[in-house]
């Protein structure tokens, strides 16, 4: 694996524009309208509104990718990775709250590393993939739980709108395998796992996607959740995070539309 030195990249909102931001290993900053016209800057995002660190053409997600949590959910382990997609009307950002609708009773938090595609990738081997990822940044595959057990599919139990938060920033440089998540619920830890409990990884997940769909550069990869999932409540604040990417926080409210 090419392992560059590692950047952190986030998004903001200036005077009403979409704005990112890239700060490297040695400090230096730099800021543009798009992550390939960015211009050295000293100017600080302190008074910018944040924004979620991606805009995915798709979200595809990894079901039952940790040995542990496929024995919680007391499913066989997968014998290729079983994925879904996720609209990319669900993306919030930190902070933004988690909206519980009330056609469910079961709302879960899913704590998950998720991969940012740097470039276009069709058909790529897995001895090739990593090659074509950006960097790493974490997202909660928030997923209704009696909505997923009803129904065979799972567009609707994970598709609502708030249900995909990600952020807060993307980390370049990362080894994936050497990775810890944790997931907390109103401080409590849930969640905490080694990313190397994968059963694919990161690597064979991008080729066998590929094999299906082109991915894009800024698509989102979720790789699965850890063991440990449960409920959320309205008034909760869960946090997914990883010492190289920081935290993701959102409060967690009943929706007022659905
Ligand atoms: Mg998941």
């Amino acid at each position: 694996m090419i392992m560059t030195p590692r950047s952190r990249i986030t998004r903001f909102e200036r005077s009403g524009n979409a704005m990112w931001l890239r700060v490297d290993h040695d400090g230096r900053r730099f800021i543009g309208d798009s992550l390939h016209n960015l211009v050295e800057s000293h100017e600080s995002e302190q008074l910018w509104k944040p924004l979620p660190p991606v805009q995915p053409t798709k979200i595809i997600c990894i079901g039952l990718n940790y040995r542990r949590h496929a024995e919680e959910m007391k499913k066989p382990l997968p014998s290729a990775p079983l994925i879904f997609m996720k609209p990319t009307s669900a993306i919030i950002g930190d902070g933004e709250a988690i909206q519980l609708p009330a056609s469910s009773q079961d709302v879960h938090y899913e704590g998950e590393l998720a991969v940012v595609m740097g470039a276009r990738a069709t058909a790529v081997t897995a001895a090739e993939a990593m090659q074509y990822v950006l960097g790493y940044t974490l997202m909660n595959d928030v997923t209704a739980r009696d909505i997923q057990r009803a129904q065979a599919r799972y567009t609707h139990a994970k598709g609502f709108d708030t249900f995909a938060p990600v952020g807060p920033a993307i980390v370049t440089g990362l080894d994936p395998r050497a990775l810890m998540i944790r997931t907390h619920v109103n401080g409590e830890l849930r969640q905490e796992s080694s990313c190397d409990d994968m059963i694919f990884t990161v690597a064979e997940c991008i080729s066998f996607i590929s094999g299906i769909m082109t991915l894009m550069p800024g698509d989102i990869i979720s790789t699965g959740t850890p063991a440990g999932v449960g409920p959320l409540h309205a008034g909760d604040v869960v946090t997914v995070s990883m010492d190289e990417i920081g935290a993701l926080s959102n409060p967690v409210v009943r929706s007022s539309v659905r």
